[in-house]
C-alpha cells in the first residue's frame, strides 16, 4: 500500500531523530519539506539522498494536485517540517485532510513520532501536565488580550509558542492583566501564577526559566541577550 509517513524531525539538536524516521527518510521516494533548505542540513548530516519537494503553508492547487498525483503512482512519500512534528502549529493538516477523502484506505498515513517543542517544554516544567490547553502561536493584535485572560482564569496548564520579538511585550500584557485581575475571584492565584520559559530547547543557549510572572519578566527586561531564540511559554492553572 502506498504510504504518507507524517515524519517528526529534531527541533535544534540534530541527535534528536528516531532510527525509524531515518530509514523511512532514505526508503521513500520523496521527502515533502517546509523549507528544502533546512531539511538538507538533516539528510546531509545522515547522508541521505532522498529527492526533496518543497510543501508549505503558501503551496497552492498546482503543488497539492502534483503530490497527489504521486501517490496515485504509489510513490511513498515523508513530510516534515522545519522543526518538530509536522501539522502541530505547522504546516500539513490540509494535506493530511486531502489525501484520506481522496485515497481513503488506499493511502496509508502514518506518523512517525519524535520531538516536539510542545510535549518537550512541558516535559521540565514541573507543570501538571495530565491536562492541559495548547494555543499555538497567540494572535498578534486582535483576540490576544481576551486569550490571555481566559488562561489568566484556567484551571487547566496553558501553553504557547511565542517568537523573540513579541515575548517581552508578551510577558508584560500577562503581568498587566494579571495584576489588573487580582480582585477577580476566578485569578485565585493573582500574580503568583507559575510561569516557565523554555528557549532554545536541545540547542546551545537552551535555558528554562521559572518563577512567578513577576520575577520571570523582570528577568528578560534586565537580560536582553537571552531574548533570543525559539520560545514556549508554559503558565500554571488556578
Ligand atoms: N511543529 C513544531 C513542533 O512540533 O515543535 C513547532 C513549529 S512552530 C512553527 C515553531 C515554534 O515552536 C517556535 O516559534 C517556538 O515557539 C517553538 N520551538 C521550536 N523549536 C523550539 C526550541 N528548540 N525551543 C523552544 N521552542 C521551540
Amino acid at each position: 500500500m502506498t504510504k504518507l509517513y507524517i515524519t517528526a524531525t529534531p527541533i535544534g539538536n540534530l541527535e534528536d531523530i528516531s532510527l525509524r524516521a531515518l530509514r523511512i527518510l532514505k526508503e521513500v521516494d520523496f521527502i515533502l519539506c517546509e523549507d528544502t533548505r533546512v531539511t538538507k542540513k538533516l539528510l546531509n548530516k545522515y547522508e541521505i539522498k532522498t529527492p526533496t519537494i518543497s510543501y508549505h503553508s503558501f503551496s497552492g492547487k498546482i503543488k497539492t494536485d502534483k503530490i497527489l498525483e504521486l501517490l496515485e503512482e504509489e510513490k511513498d512519500l515523508a513530510l516534515v517540517s522545519d522543526a518538530g512534528t509536522p501539522t502541530i502549529s505547522d504546516p500539513g493538516f490540509q494535506l493530511v485532510s486531502q489525501v484520506r477523502k481522496k485515497f481513503g484506505e488506499k493511502v496509508e498515513i502514518l506518523p512517525i513520532p519524535g520531538a516536539s517543542a510542545l510535549s518537550s517544554a512541558l516535559s521540565v516544567s514541573g507543570l501538571p501536565s495530565d491536562t492541559f490547553i495548547f494555543y499555538g502561536f497567540l494572535p498578534h493584535k486582535k483576540g490576544k488580550q481576551s486569550i490571555i485572560n481566559e488562561i489568566l482564569e484556567s484551571k487547566r496548564t496553558s501553553v504557547f509558542y511565542e517568537s523573540p520579538h513579541r515575548v517581552l511585550k508578551t510577558l508584560k500584557m500577562i503581568q498587566e492583566l494579571s495584576i489588573k485581575n487580582e480582585s477577580n475571584p476566578k485569578h485565585s492565584v493573582g500574580q503568583g501564577k507559575e510561569i516557565v520559559i523554555a528557549r532554545e530547547l536541545t540547542k546551545m543557549f537552551e535555558q528554562v526559566v521559572a518563577g512567578n510572572i513577576g520575577k520571570v519578566s523582570e528577568y528578560f527586561e534586565n537580560n536582553p541577550d537571552k531574548v533570543k531564540g525559539e520560545f514556549v511559554i508554559i503558565i500554571s492553572g488556578n
